[in-house]
């Protein structure tokens, strides 16, 4: 058992989980880039999860650094454009890796795309066994393809590394008939179907993540990782989540 693994008492739901963190969800109240409060407290989130005995990997999005069809993109070739977001991708992943490791959590990056004097490249057994031996494997650069989302790349990774659940991480705790933050009276879903959300455009993942996901049957579990403990809870089968599955 490695220094990571720590198992406390509560039953585990999901042994192998994968956490997609948008890139938003590491800005904070800044309006771009890192936030690094808020980076070291996902890492928190992500340390008592792993002390739980689960093993966890981390897609990272890039959306608080760029997107390929951003304004910003406006002109530009969209595969170019693209690349760039994934470079974003590995800059969001080294900062979540460095704020890991610097709480005594062991970790590797990843990358769909090689740059091999920054981390390691993807490798999908090598990924695994580090999850085995209990660290976090964090991975960069989405699925390596432009015209492709971190969605997708989080439903692809998981299927790979045969998870139990893909944990989408958002602002709220769940999925909700309208924005919760605009609209009073909005309700948070229990359960929806991989159909459900694609039929009534929840705008929850897109639509291939989704499709993805269904495909290989791995529930995806939103949650709030702003809820201090929720991430801890969620792979319990516990606290508040919207699980989509069939
Ligand atoms: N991206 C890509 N292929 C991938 C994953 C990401 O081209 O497999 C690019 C795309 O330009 C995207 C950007 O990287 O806009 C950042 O990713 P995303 O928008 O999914 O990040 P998030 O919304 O999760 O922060």
């Amino acid at each position: 058992m490695t220094e990571n693994h720590k198992p406390v008492a509560g039953a585990i739901k999901y042994k192998r989980v994968l956490l997609k963190l948008s890139g938003e969800a590491l800005m904070g109240d800044r309006e771009y880039g890192l936030d690094p409060a808020t980076v070291d407290r996902v890492a928190t989130e992500i340390k008592g999860v792993i002390q739980e005995g689960v093993e966890v990997c981390v897609v990272i999005g890039g959306g608080n650094i760029f997107r390929g069809v951003s304004v910003a993109a406006k002109g530009m070739d969209r595969s170019t454009a693209d690349y760039m977001g994934m470079l974003g991708t590995v800059m969001n992943a080294l900062a979540m890796q460095n704020a890991l490791e610097r709480i005594g959590v062991q970790t590797r990056v990843q990358s769909a795309i090689p740059m091999s004097t920054v981390c390691e490249p993807y490798i999908r057994r090598r990924a695994i066994r580090h999850m085995e031996k209990g660290r976090v494997v964090i991975f960069g650069a989405g699925t390596g393809n432009p015209f492709f989302t971190t969605d997708s790349a989080a439903a692809l990774r998981a299927s790979e590394m045969g998870c139990d659940a893909l944990l989408k991480a958002t602002k709220v705790d769940g999925v909700y008939s309208a924005d919760p933050v605009k609209v009073k009276d909005a309700t948070r879903y229990e359960k929806l179907s991989y159909l459900d959300v694609l039929s009534q455009d929840l705008q929850v993942m897109d639509a291939s993540a989704i499709s993805l996901a269904r495909q290989s049957q791995i529930p995806i579990l939103v949650f709030s990782i702003f809820n201090h403990g929720a991430f801890a809870e969620v792979v319990q089968g516990k606290g508040l989540f919207t699980t989509i599955s069939d």
